[in-house]
């Protein structure tokens, strides 16, 4: 099985050690499954690595864009761990959920006038800035309200991470981010330098997403070009790196010839690198800052549809409908996303059926997956689709006036709801 909480007891698929089959029953379907044990494994793994190789100072960040819902904050918040945010729905969401604010840190290509002063009466602990018009508005805005706000300036140090190009963010003609190689970041340093009302903790990068470190040291190209910066910056203008943000990333596995990525070994090799570093270009250790979001929560997700048209085209190809679709799962319309789909109550049967699975929209590219194996389902079989943690419920929508599903979440053997269902009502309720 593509994870080790992912399993078979008698005919039906158990996921968090849970018949799948009857959780559809209890909570209808369409329905997005979490398991908060593995959630809370992601997030020490990550806890653990990070302390021991770069100290007590470093600290991972759960992105939260990945999933984002009241209950994920209290999770992340018990854990220990910081939060990354992009908007002030986010924000908000994390202020209902208690979350220490002075542990989130603010992203975002273009903040907003609105959002930068409520991030700021909400007391967000670090911003990261894109580029200098942003820079003035904290500024300006942060004087208004008497503070001093932290900031990471956010950089593109020109790397390609040889993954899809919409999640490819580290090129140096990325709209995120200000440019290394153009000179652009020296400056915008230079300029940062002169505004009352901020503070240059350090810098941040993001090379992209979904990255396996197989062909190239990702992390070691990234981290050799911010230190030398870092090391430029604190020659020419004095100004010491005391934060290096290395931004998220790690790959997970969706289907079984995904490569796996060890974490906690992958970070090791990066603080040697680091320190390496630090030492050749003489300068102090800073800390280090991760931000993974799918690497926390994709393992710990999965969905659960009923079965409603098998439709067969003969000659040509099959399809097999199923009652949500990319309004809760839109990663294969948007970058052809791989998953590894199972029926879940019939899994003691050959796979010899050969479909796409699809959705309920009014969209040919409704699809969840195309060219799955399953055995012949019939209308009522209940399909699951794995690793569906990350950018399914954050990304879903109400595209033909769907509802979102709800979020159950399963833990040490028990489940509870963490976001109910859409309604009809919900459907109209903005509506005047
Ligand atoms: C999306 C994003 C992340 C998280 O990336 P994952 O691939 O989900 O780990 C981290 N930092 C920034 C700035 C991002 O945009």
């Amino acid at each position: 099985m593509l994870c080790k909480n992912i399993g078979v007891s008698g005919a039906h698929l158990t996921f968090a050690g849970r018949d799948t089959v009857a959780l559809a029953q209890q909570y209808d379907t369409p329905l997005y499954l979490m398991d908060e044990d593995r959630i809370r494994e992601n997030c020490r793994i990550y806890m653990t690595a990070m302390r021991e190789a770069f100290g007590d100072k470093s600290f991972p960040l759960y992105a939260s864009k990945a999933a984002c819902f009241k209950r994920l904050y209290e999770i992340m918040k018990e854990e220990g761990m910081a939060v990354d945010l992009v908007s002030s729905g986010e924000i908000f969401t994390a202020v209902k959920a208690g979350f220490p604010m002075e542990r989130a840190v603010f992203h975002g290509n273009n903040k907003t006038d609105a959002d930068i002063a409520y991030a700021i009466d909400c007391g967000v602990g670090y911003f990261v800035a894109d580029g200098m018009f942003e820079l003035l508005a904290v500024d300006e805005i942060a004087r208004e309200k008497g503070i001093t706000q932290k900031v990471m300036l956010r950089l593109t140090p020109g790397i390609d991470p040889h993954t899809y190009d919409a999640v490819a963010t580290g090129k140096v003609d990325s709209k995120f981010g200000t440019a290394i190689e153009t000179g652009q970041a020296a400056q915008l340093v230079e300029q940062a330098l002169q505004l009352q009302n901020i503070r240059v903790v350090g810098y941040h990068c993001h090379v992209g997403s979904q990255v396996f470190d197989e062909e190239g040291d990702v992390y070691l190209n990234a981290a050799d070009i911010m230190m030398d910066f870092g090391a430029q910056m604190e020659r020419k203008f004095g100004l010491v790196m005391e934060m290096l943000n290395l931004g998220g990333g790690y790959g997970v596995r969706y289907v079984e010839d995904d490569p796996y990525v060890d974490i906690g070994e992958n970070i090791r090799m990066v603080a040697e690198h680091i320190k390496a570093l630090a030492d050749k270009l003489h300068i102090a250790m800073p800390a280090i800052l991760m931000e993974p979001g799918r690497s926390i929560v994709a393992d710990a997700g999965m969905t659960l549809y009923t079965v409603g048209t098998v439709k067969e085209i003969p000659g040509y190809k099959n399809y097999v409908s199923i009652d949500g679709g990319m309004t809760d799962n839109p990663r294969f319309a948007l970058y052809g996303s791989r998953y590894t789909v199972h029926l879940a109550n019939r899994m003691d049967e050959g796979c010899d059926f050969c479909c796409d699975v699809v959705g309920r929209c009014c969209e040919s590219g409704d699809v969840i997956q195309p060219e799955v194996k399953l055995p012949k389902p019939n209308r009522g079989d209940v399909v699951a689709v794995c690793t569906t943690g990350a950018y399914n419920y954050s990304m879903a929508s109400n595209y033909n006036r769907v509802g979102r599903p709800a979020v159950v979440m399963l833990s040490g053997g028990k489940d509870y709801v963490a976001v109910r269902r859409e309604s009809l009502e919900d459907m109209v309720q903005n509506d005047l």
